[in-house]
């Protein structure tokens, strides 16, 4: 019998399980069953992977655009939470810039910029910029985010509209994380975020010590 926490919250039956040989938590090995992480006919999030998602979500600090498509995540509607992931970081791009074009074309004039390669001057600033553009690493980063959004459209976007891709959750899970990496950067966060860890033992807890600040430096 399946503990409730691996049944399908849906109520399908799953197909017969055979032992197998498993690693356990304290590195013995021995023949057992696997436990389905979601499930195999409806592909609905076991409620054991349901609250380990959420508890990873809660760490990972998902940039609060994409809030809906975390909640379309938890209820096992992937393809809508990655369009959803997808739909929130091109109205991102579109608010800030204050273009009203789509997908790879917004991200192209959203981001790039003319530089006199003499004199390294900038002669058009882009629409958002994700830092100074002080020097070539920087104009480097620049364009290399403005590559990554370019392709995040034409490429997974493209890959879940024409359904060549399998929307289950570990896909979904990988374009909500790249979107609100996009998202971050976007509003200059990934910039001037510093954790910093003080290796003295703490009076009250006898451990590391561990003191995370935000600040920004602009
Ligand atoms: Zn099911």
């Amino acid at each position: 019998m399946r503990r409730e926490e691996y049944a399908c919250p849906n109520g399908c039956s799953l197909p017969p399980r055979k032992k197998q040989l498993r690693e356990y938590s304290n590195g013995t090995y021995g023949f057992d069953f696997y436990d389905f992480t979601f499930c195999p006919c409806c592909g609905s999030l076991m409620p054991y992977s349901l609250k380990k998602l959420k508890g990873f979500f809660e760490v990972y600090n998902i940039h609060a655009a994409l809030s809906d498509a975390v909640q379309l995540i938890y209820k096992s509607e992937f393809e809508s939470a990655a369009r959803e992931a997808f739909v929130a970081v091109e109205n991102y791009l579109k608010k800030k810039s204050g273009l009203d074009s789509h997908g790879f074309d917004l991200a192209t004039r959203a981001l790039s910029f003319e530089i006199d390669k003499q004199t390294g001057e900038i002669k058009r600033a882009p629409l958002i910029a994700i830092n100074d553009l002080k020097n070539e690493s920087e104009r480097n980063e620049q364009d290399g985010i403005r590559y990554m959004l370019m392709g995040f459209f034409q490429g997974p976007r493209n890959l879940y509209q024409d359904n060549h891709i399998g929307s289950g959750v570990s896909n979904t899970i990988s374009v909500i994380i790249e979107a609100s990496f996009f998202l971050h950067l976007l509003d200059g966060q990934l910039r001037c975020f510093y954790v910093f860890l003080i290796p003295e033992p703490c009076e009250m807890f006898h451990g590391t010590r561990i003191i995370a600040h935000s600040f920004l430096f602009s």
